[in-house]
């Protein structure tokens, strides 16, 4: 192979990780390499780590630098951790965004949600070739939890990469036809240079088992409740929606969507034609007019959000959805990790209303998109590909995977997480991939509708002020420093007394603030700085005694002049 016909692989998010997936392919050396990305998606912030942060991208300062050389976007499929990011970073990449018919929809919708038109992102037919500089890509459809889930081969002079996005191998899709492994073995033959894998599930042995398989459980389940029925999953499983809505139908209950996202989603599918149909619904004005034993409800809210519809009917807050003694919630959905405490909270919630609650460990109501072991080594053997990149797992995730590549056919299997850029193609003496650079990764967060770093210290400052509370000292002095008032304290987030305290303990503090600016020297006092840091001492010092915590403390010298 010809010098200059590189290709290289590098994860912005995703790799080591579950969550804010987003993916680059280059081509070619130096000023001649192109890029495509593959996904632009986000993560979700939570209270331990990251207070008052809703949402976490990938910090892509690396390509808005290249962006010149992005030559096109994919997006696999319309889950948040694939899109969520598109809207909030196409800007700086400005680059033509790539799409088959439903995730289209869903990425226009991002954009439009950030000013910017649609036209930016085009609708491709999957199997089409599409050809963005030295790359030529086409989708291949894929199961998963979501309709129109694609992989992405991607074809390049120095070799080709098939990239899953999230797949399982689902016999019984419901929505659309199982995945074609004829075509896939014929890709195979024809040479797999890497395959770029999903990992979710990969520590676990067997089958993820498929959507066709849950009618049975669901329907059991629905059939033992005599009263209102209602189902939560994610508003983007469509399948399942339609699933449980069907079942609901047969067993003589109306159907009652509960939640925006969810509206939106199943007429995107059914606008789309991504899925045929949906059964009929009624308003929530209908359903007030029948007995409960009769109703459905679909609810959002599956993994805890505070404000979807289930957490405000367990509340008993919402507008239209009461549920009590005799009625039924069915989570068919898995819990995601970090997302456990504020489910069972609005589980407790439910169960002290009297609702039977049933979730996916009780029956057969629930089943991964993401393929268990043998749905990824079934992969391996029909692509055959020479490299394995592990990718869309934690580390743990990734390095198990890298080794059970290597029974599965792969030569080579690289544990490479975000940063890590790894070249494919051609070999550096006799090998590949290898490292051949690491570049600087890191997660941007929306914090209200401004991003900041998660290295700028806003993230940082919040969790010391939930740990350790605040002090503010107003310290109103003359030219000479000298205190014309007691000093100013208010904490916040601190105990006002405690047991054994001299005083409270915004006194304690004033007094010894005071006393610390007392013993200052005349030229210590000409100084601001010195004067704050002397009373922010005495504060630490004062709360370490007696409280046993150090808080962070604002002191601010204010200067009176003499003719004030
Ligand atoms: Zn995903
Ligand atoms: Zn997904």
């Amino acid at each position: 192979m010809s010098d200059g016909q590189e290709l290289v692989y590098v994860a912005l998010g995703g790799a080591g990780e579950i969550g804010m997936n987003l993916y680059l392919y280059g081509f070619g050396k130096g000023k001649n390499r192109r890029w495509i990305m593959v996904d632009c998606g986000v993560t979700f912030g939570d209270m331990a780590s990251s207070p008052g942060i809703d949402i976490v991208m990938p910090d892509i300062d690396f390509i808005a630098a290249e962006r010149k050389k992005l030559v096109g976007i994919f997006i696999t499929h319309a889950h948040e951790d694939h899109v969520g990011a598109l809207g909030r970073l196409w800007r700086r990449l400005k680059a033509p965004i790539y799409c088959t018919k439903f995730t289209a929809e869903i990425a226009r919708n991002k954009l439009g949600e950030a000013g910017i038109g649609g036209k930016e992102v085009k609708t491709v037919e999957p199997h089409t070739p599409i050809e963005v500089g030295p790359f030529t890509c086409r989708y291949f459809p894929i199961t998963h939890s979501i309709p129109g889930a694609m992989s992405l081969i991607i074809d390049t002079p120095a070799g080709r990469v098939f990239h899953t996005g999230d797949f399982k191998l689902d016999p019984e899709p419901l929505i659309g036809p199982p995945v074609d492994e004829a075509a896939l073995a014929d890709i195979g033959k024809e040479g797999v240079l890497a395959l770029a894998c999903d990992s979710t599930n990969v520590l676990m042995e067997g089958h993820a088992g498929s959507e066709g398989a849950l009618k049975e459980g669901l329907e059991r389940v629905m059939r033992d409740c005599e009263g209102a029925v209602a189902a939560t999953t994610f508003a983007s499983n469509v399948a399942r929606l339609r699933t449980i809505a069907e079942i609901g139908r047969k067993l003589g209950r109306s159907i009652v969507i509960a939640g925006r996202a969810m509206n939106r989603m199943i007429d995107t599918a059914v606008e789309t034609g991504a899925i045929p149909d949906f059964p009929d619904t009624i308003s929530d004005e209908q359903a007030a007019q029948l007995p409960s034993e009769n109703l459905l409800y679909l609810l959002t809210g599956s993994q805890g959000e505070g404000r979807a519809a289930l957490a405000r009917v367990a509340t008993g807050s919402h507008p239209f959805v009461s549920l009590g003694e005799g009625d039924m919630v069915i989570y068919s959905s898995r819990t995601i990790p970090g997302n456990e405490v504020e489910v069972y909270r609005i589980h407790n919630k439910l169960s002290a209303l009297g609702v039977r609650v049933v979730d996916a460990d009780d029956d057969q109501i629930h089943t991964s998109g993401h393929g268990r072991s043998e749905d990824i080594k079934r992969l391996y053997e029909l692509l055959k590909p020479q490299i394995s990149l592990p990718l869309h797992g934690e580390h743990r995730h990734l390095r198990h995977h890298a080794k059970r590549a290597l029974e599965w056919g792969a030569e080579a299997a690289a544990v490479a997480t975000n940063g890590t850029m790894l070249q494919l193609s051609p070999p550096v003496n006799g090998e590949a991939p290898v490292v051949v650079e690491e570049i600087e990764t890191g997660r941007t967060y929306l914090d209200g509708e401004t991003f900041v770093g998660a290295l700028d210290g806003v993230v940082r400052a919040r969790l010391k002020l939930a740990r350790q509370g605040h002090v503010s000292i107003a310290l109103v002095l003359d030219e000479e420093g000298v205190l014309i008032a007691d000093p100013e304290v208010r904490c916040l987030g601190a105990p006002e007394d405690g047991e054994g305290w001299p005083a409270p303990l915004e006194e304690m503090i004033m007094d010894a603030v005071d006393e610390a600016i007392d013993r200052l020297s005349d030229k210590d006092r000409l100084s601001d700085a010195q004067i704050e840091e002397t009373a922010t001492v005495a504060c630490r010092r004062v709360c370490a005694k007696h409280w046993g915590k150090r808080p962070e403390v604002t002191a601010m010298a204010i200067r009176l002049d003499e003719e004030d």
